[in-house]
């Protein structure tokens, strides 16, 4: 279960946040939890969690170790800050904020894994995309461009998660049935590439509009095994009704 602040709380109030949700999610020990705070609060997030079951990412890395690259930020540069996440490929970023492609997807996926990060890999249609039903269409080709490119090895550590722009932020969320769909769809080609033991335990997380309302409709789906959060992140109170709610 996971938690994407987008650019949301200072360190401050990163601080006042876990105060109140750690408690909450102590001896939690039925799914992982990881928050992905903007990159400043990062060191007050770990500060926070520390000892606790929660972990702590960042939003976005670029590729390279270090060099002249104004406003990114390393995989090497995260770890040393005490992260252990990344989410590579989100939405905003592909299409708000950067234009990232599916080739960005893959070399920032690497230098994830090469620093030791886990990567929450990011996919999903846009609403035109989706009404032309071409979903499949979409998560074939972001697979095959950004993911079916790691190794055995490293796709072993990789998280994806489905998540429907038309579904981020919009109060929209997708069916179960929609959610479950595309998840099969992105098992089957895992499988492909990966063999089906690497497919079986490839966890696909669910994202857009998720709240404690609608939680538990969503994760009777097998296909889902967790959900990544944006919204319903923010309050503590709020994100744990979705974390015991799967
Ligand atoms: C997200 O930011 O990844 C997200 C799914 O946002 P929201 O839950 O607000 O739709």
């Amino acid at each position: 279960m996971a938690g994407n602040w987008k650019m949301y709380k200072t360190p401050q109030e990163t601080a006042t946040f876990f105060e109140r949700f750690t408690p909450l999610a102590q001896g939690w020990e039925k799914c992982d939890i990881a928050f992905f705070p903007p990159a400043i609060d990062i060191p007050e997030a770990v500060a926070a969690t520390r000892g606790t079951n929660i972990g702590i990412g960042g939003q976005n890395i670029y590729w390279s170790k270090e060099g002249a690259f104004t406003g990114e930020i390393s995989a090497d540069m995260l770890v040393a800050a005490g992260a252990t996440w990344v989410l590579i490929g989100h939405s905003e970023r592909r299409h708000v904020v950067a234009s990232e492609t599916d080739a960005d997807v893959l070399k920032k996926t690497q230098a994830a894994l090469s620093a030791g990060l886990k990567p929450i890999v990011c996919v999903g249609e846009k609403l035109d995309e989706h009404k032309a039903g071409k979903t499949n269409e979409v998560l074939v080709k972001q697979f095959a461009a950004g993911v079916a490119g790691l190794t055995e090895e490293q796709f072993k550590e990789v998280v994806i998660a489905y998540e429907p722009v038309w579904a981020i932020g919009t109060g929209q969320t997708a069916t179960p049935e929609i959610a479950a769909g595309a998840h099969r769809l992105i098992r089957q080609e895992a499988e492909k590439r990966f063999g089906s033991d690497a497919a079986q335990q490839l966890r696909i997380l669910y994202g857009g509009s998720v709240k404690p309302d609608n939680i538990q409709g969503l994760m009777k789906e097998d296909q889902l095994d967790g959900t990544l959060v944006g919204g319903a992140s923010l309050d503590p109170d709020s994100f744990i009704k979705i974390v015991h709610g799967a």
